[in-house]
């Protein structure tokens, strides 16, 4: 080789290596949905897509999109957010290189007080009641919020961005599968409110799939809107129009509350993960702030080895929930109301000590909160822990960048599935029930107080490297969202997926010991062992969340965008990327087989085909009666095999376990009882001896 052909051949390889090394950009991955230089948008309903598209089309910024988006949403998917809710808007700002969060939250009226869910005797009202009143309603946000981006950070007015919703409600838009079926599993509670109920259910039938939803009311109320900004709804006739269907159902809202409702600007909350900064909403929301520390708590192992939903992974992920939900009830709330230990809730030791609880083995029951404010060298707050729980709602999460570099990162909620279920008569849209996120019972930092934001679980969030953000990303799914953002973020950096993947991929969530739901795809190996180390698999999986992301590779200067299945999730380039997810498989729950396992009340997760009654006794396929009582070997045991399967019996390993066995003969049912402190250590040899 001659001297010059081997400096080109050296060279080359050289650019070659450095090249394929730095384009390695998380979440990026060419081949498997194009992207686009342009602008690009990923939101849960293609219309309300195409809404943002147009936006950036026309030379709008990714502030200008996203208020059509909110807006068209409004439209097309009325039953999650809308000028009658609230919202977090993250925004980078290229040109100003600074990341900011616009705070929408719905804020409790004047007239309240910490006991306003409780009945006469003192007891807390059920939340299947206490959403669906006046009561329930916050002081919406959401309008005003995306005026005040606009304003800031936008180059368009309200009353251009309005126009394509305006379109849309006047001539109607065809209902999507999504929309259909929660508009079907919604009816008993619109129909409890004429107005609502002659939109979504006209002539006593539901819309369906296919049909036309005409919204004239709605498409008056955002013409006011356009005509008179959001003046229109906090001084104005619709506001007058809300606060009298409040008032009428119970509700305390005056239109004093909503001439004072303020968004706030705040900062965001920050950490980094593995060389990446996590930026994500702040207070009131609980969201960001839970998911960074499940992320610090998970950068103490090798998530990378452990591989994705491996037993090990969601084992340490599970126990990392935990920990930070208890945080979460005991610390989180409106910091305007009650100091936030935000920065020991975040610190490097604090993180250590917490992590030192996580049991690699089994899982712990007893979990608490820890003491953050030692590390911020305070005392202790003096405000008892208030536990509370209460169905997820559904929300919208969408993302944009446009050409100039600018994001943005919007979670947007009405609380339930059409918020309160009730619609303020004439003007077309529906009320939030956000009050019912703070605690019915009074005494913890999420009690209801006047002008109050409830706690929010909502994080969008931003992801950075070299102080740039690469990826915008957030769900819905009330606390549950704190798990589809942060097994995102892991799914792409730790686990190396392009964003579609790590959208699609099965996520778990678990806010406290032992349940963990799970999406369909984590399979059945997994969940036995798991439930062999104390963890409880519901015994029917279901869908959590709805991520929509956007990626910006900064390599190349290439925006991806990922959406997700449960809703048309849709990503729309300015230009070349167009693609809507596929609905998913119906979940099917499984055959019930000739008896059923229960260890500590769960039903174990065993197939039909993978039990037999021999002698009427309970036999179960041996590798999995091992990987669900946590057994190494079965030495001891006869085995049966009727065929190239080998069966053990059920009750004579359970018992050779340690296990309290009673078999109900008539209801086929093998009841196995153990205290979780003495689910064996697997390192120690776990074969049976008896
Ligand atoms: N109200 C919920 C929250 O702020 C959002 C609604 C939901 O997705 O459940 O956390």
């Amino acid at each position: 080789m001659t001297y010059l052909k081997s400096l080109i051949l050296a060279t080359f390889s050289f650019f070659f290596v450095v090249s394929t090394v730095i384009a390695s950009v998380p979440g990026v991955d060419d081949s498997m949905k194009p992207g686009t230089k342009k602008g690009i948008v990923s939101v849960s309903h293609p219309i309300a897509a195409e809404a943002g598209r147009k936006i950036l089309e026309q030379g709008g910024n990714a502030v200008d999109a996203a208020a059509a988006i909110q807006l068209s949403l409004n439209v097309v998917e009325p039953m999650m957010s809308g000028i009658g809710g609230g919202g977090f808007i993250m925004i980078y700002s290229k040109e100003e290189n600074k990341i900011t969060m616009l705070d929408g939250r719905e804020t409790a009226p004047q007239n309240v007080t910490p006991e306003l869910f409780l009945d006469k005797n003192g007891k807390v009202i059920p939340f299947s009641k206490r959403h669906v009143t006046g009561k329930a309603v916050g002081v919406p946000g959401t309008l005003k919020a995306i005026e005040t981006a606009l304003e800031k950070y936008g180059t368009m007015n309200l009353s251009k961005v309005i126009k394509p919703a305006i379109k849309q409600a006047e001539r109607g838009v065809k209902v999507n599968w999504s929309a259909a079926q929660y508009i079907e599993e919604n009816k008993a509670k619109l129909k409890n409110n004429p107005a609502a109920a002659n939109v979504f259910i006209p002539g006593g039938e539901p819309l369906k799939e296919g049909d036309t939803l005409i919204q004239p009311d709605l498409a008056k109320t955002f013409k006011l809107i356009k005509e008179q900004g959001s003046d229109a709804l906090y001084t104005g006739e619709i506001g007058e129009a809300l606060v009298n269907e409040v008032q009428e159902r119970q509700g305390v809202m005056t239109t004093d509350d909503l001439e004072r409702y303020e968004v706030k600007e705040r900062e965001p909350i920050r950490s980094d993960y593995r060389g990446y900064e996590i930026v994500g909403a702040a207070s009131p929301s609980s969201g960001s702030l839970t998911v960074q520390q499940i992320l610090e708590l998970m950068e103490g192992y090798d998530v990378k080895n452990m591989g994705i939903n491996s037993p090990e992974y969601l084992h340490h992920l599970t126990e990392a929930m935990h920990l930070a939900f208890a945080d979460r009830a005991a610390y989180m709330a409106d910091e305007d109301f009650y100091e936030v230990p935000k920065k020991g809730l975040l610190d490097d030791e604090y993180i250590k000590e917490r992590r030192k609880l996580i049991n690699p083995n089994k899982s712990t029951a007893d979990v608490k909160e820890g003491d953050p404010w030692k590390y911020e060298g305070k005392e202790p707050s003096s405000m008892p822990k208030v536990e509370e729980n209460h169905p997820e709602g559904q929300t919208t999460h969408f993302s944009v960048m446009d050409k100039w570099g600018n994001m943005v990162s919007y979670t947007t909620t009405i609380e339930q599935v059409f918020g309160s279920g009730i619609m303020v008569p004439d003007y077309g849209f529906m009320l939030n029930n956000e009050m019912t996120d703070f605690d019915a019972l009074p005494g913890g930092v999420n009690q209801v107080e006047a002008g109050k934001r409830p706690r929010s679980s909502m994080a969008p969030t931003f992801v950075l490297k070299d102080g740039k953000p690469f990826l915008a990303l957030g769900s819905p799914g009330g606390a549950t969202i704190i798990a589809s953002v942060s097994e995102t973020i892991m799914n792409v950096i730790d686990h190396g997926l392009p964003i579609q993947e790590a959208i699609l991929s099965p996520r778990i969530y678990s806010a406290s010991y032992p349940t963990v739901r799970w999406e369909p795809g984590v399979n059945q190996n997994t969940r036995l062992e798991l439930m062999a180390k104390g963890h409880v698999y519901e015994e029917v999986p279901q869908h959590i969340g709805n991520v929509q992301a956007v990626v910006f590779d900064y390599e190349t200067g290439k925006m991806y965008g990922g959406a997700d299945n449960t809703r048309e999730g849709t990503v729309l380039g300015v230009d070349k990327v167009s693609y809507t997810s596929k609905q998913p498989a119906k979940i099917i729950p499984n055959k019930a087989g000739p008896f059923k396992v229960k260890v500590n009340g769960a039903v174990f997760p065993y197939l039909a085909k993978q039990m037999k009654l021999l002698d009427g006794k309970p036999y179960i396929q041996s590798d999995k009666l091992l990987l669900g009582l946590g057994l190494i070997s079965s030495k001891d045991l006869k085995t049966y095999k009727p065929n190239e399967e080998s069966y053990l019996p059920v009750i004579k390993a359970a018992k050779a376990t340690g296990f309290k066995v009673t078999w109900n003969d008539k209801e086929k049912m093998v009841l196995l009882e153990k205290d979780p402190a003495d689910i064996e250590d697997p390192d120690d040899d776990g074969s049976i001896t008896n």
